[in-house]
């Protein structure tokens, strides 16, 4: 039985919540970073600080082709973050970046002899992203296996989740403060609990907020 895994890690609530999902399911666990230059090297850094406190392997691959090919509010100033009210996607988005992760964790994964591949995708607070949807990752997970004639399995274990159930997964692990204090999901780079004013923060306040009065009302 293989027991390797590779998870797509980039030091934020999620990913980092998948980390730790794997730490429990699977013997050898390498963690996986993509440097696409974005604004906020910090998210590079708490990735790199997280993963070394946890003595893993950790590779950061290069993919500043990205912004070559989509420019976006994530790695240019003078494009403005915005949430859609329209239904349209917002200008964080980056078109193609989940299928190009997950293609090249395919690859390191094959080059480790780990058969399992970690996304922390969801589809539940869906924003729109095509490449998050759960029909894709089975799509991409069929075409991994054919590219590379090895049976790949990825796992989504935040794919119908919430974001308060996924600190709720969290706090099972006894996580809770370790991903609350140390992981980055702020669009303005603020570690922790972040800017509390950026779309991201706002929706892992809410999430947070929602799990805890969950839990105080148990
Ligand atoms: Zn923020």
């Amino acid at each position: 039985m293989n027991k390797k895994a590779v998870v797509v890690f980039s030091g934020g609530q999620d990913s980092t919540t998948c980390l730790f999902w794997a730490l429990k399911e699977f013997e050898e666990v390498i963690a996986v970073t993509f440097d696409y230059n974005q604004k906020h090297r910090k998210e590079i850094e708490c990735a790199t600080s997280i993963a070394k406190e946890l003595g893993l392997e950790h590779h950061i691959l290069d993919m500043a082709l990205l912004n070559q090919l989509a420019p976006n509010a994530l790695t240019r100033d003078d494009i403005e973050i915005k949430v859609s009210k329209d239904g349209s996607l917002p200008s964080t988005f980056v078109e193609g970046r989940n299928m190009l992760f997950l293609t090249f964790a395919g690859v390191l994964a094959k080059v480790k002899g780990a058969k399992h591949i970690v996304t922390g995708v969801c589809e539940t607070d869906f924003s729109g992203y095509p490449d998050c949807r759960d029909i894709f990752i089975k799509s991409l997970n069929v075409t991994l296996n054919l590219a590379m004639d090895y049976d790949f399995v990825v796992h989504t274990p935040l794919m119908w989740i919430d974001k308060a159930e996924t600190w709720a997964l969290a706090d099972s692990f006894g996580k809770l403060d370790y991903i609350r204090e140390k992981t980055l999901t702020c669009y303005n780079g603020v570690i922790g609990d972040g800017c509390r004013t950026c779309p991201a923060c706002i929706l892992r306040k809410k999430g947070l907020d929602n799990y805890l009065l969950s839990r105080n009302n148990k």
